[in-house]
């Protein structure tokens, strides 16, 4: 009787939770178009409350809008050496993002190649269906946390459940009636403990 699985014994790959996370106003001090590391700042708890999300299993998956680099006001290589620097210090935490998805792009301002009304940008889905394909994430048992409408218009047109948190645009919310069921938090803190309680519901479906 073989004690461990041999490698021809098929197994289901099984899709995995994810919790999709904006990134300025969620994770960051909202700060108009920051792209400076020097202005970069950690919401209060936010990499512990990741930590506690990553532990309970969820793939941990940033997807942000940067129109400022459709605008001209930063490039998409400042985008990725900040994003570095925030991949660091959340290791200092123990934290390891499983990707982050940009949109540089914008409906009608700015210049060529970003110029266009894309896909990728949120309200639309386009980044959580591309890192559902690459990661094989299960929608219907993610997550979306933002703090502007169209995360929530995001995550929902992806099929997650889609949160908001009063932080950045968030403290002054205008949710339409659509919208009127999405639960509201202070902080990604509380919507992370919310997420763990609700996550471990659904494994024991
Ligand atoms: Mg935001
Ligand atoms: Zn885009």
């Amino acid at each position: 009787m073989p004690s461990h699985p041999s490698p021809l014994t098929p197994h289901r790959k099984t899709a995995r939770r994810a919790v999709f996370l904006d990134r300025d106003g969620t994770i960051n001090v909202e700060k108009d178009y920051l792209y400076r590391i020097e202005d970069f700042e950690f919401i209060p708890g936010v990499p512990q409350a990741l930590k506690r999300l990553q532990d309970a299993g969820f793939l941990l998956v940033v997807v942000t809008n940067q129109s400022g680099v459709a605008r001209g006001y930063y490039a998409l290589e400042d985008v990725e050496r900040l994003h570095r620097h925030m991949c660091a210090e959340l290791q200092k935490y123990g934290v390891i993002l499983d990707g982050i998805y940009i949109c540089p792009h914008h409906p009608d301002q700015g210049q060529p190649p970003y110029n266009v009304d894309c896909d990728c940008r949120k309200g639309k889905p386009g980044m959580l269906l591309q890192a559902a394909r690459d990661l094989n994430i299960d929608l219907a048992a993610s997550f979306m946390v933002g703090d502007k409408l169209t995360d929530l218009e995001a995550g929902h047109a992806a099929g997650c459940q889609s949160l908001l948190v009063q932080t950045g645009y968030g403290a002054t919310p205008m949710l339409p009636p659509s919208l009127t069921e999405t639960r509201i938090f202070a902080a990604l803190p509380s919507t992370a403990a919310y997420i763990v309680r609700k996550g471990i519901f659904f494994s024991s479906q």
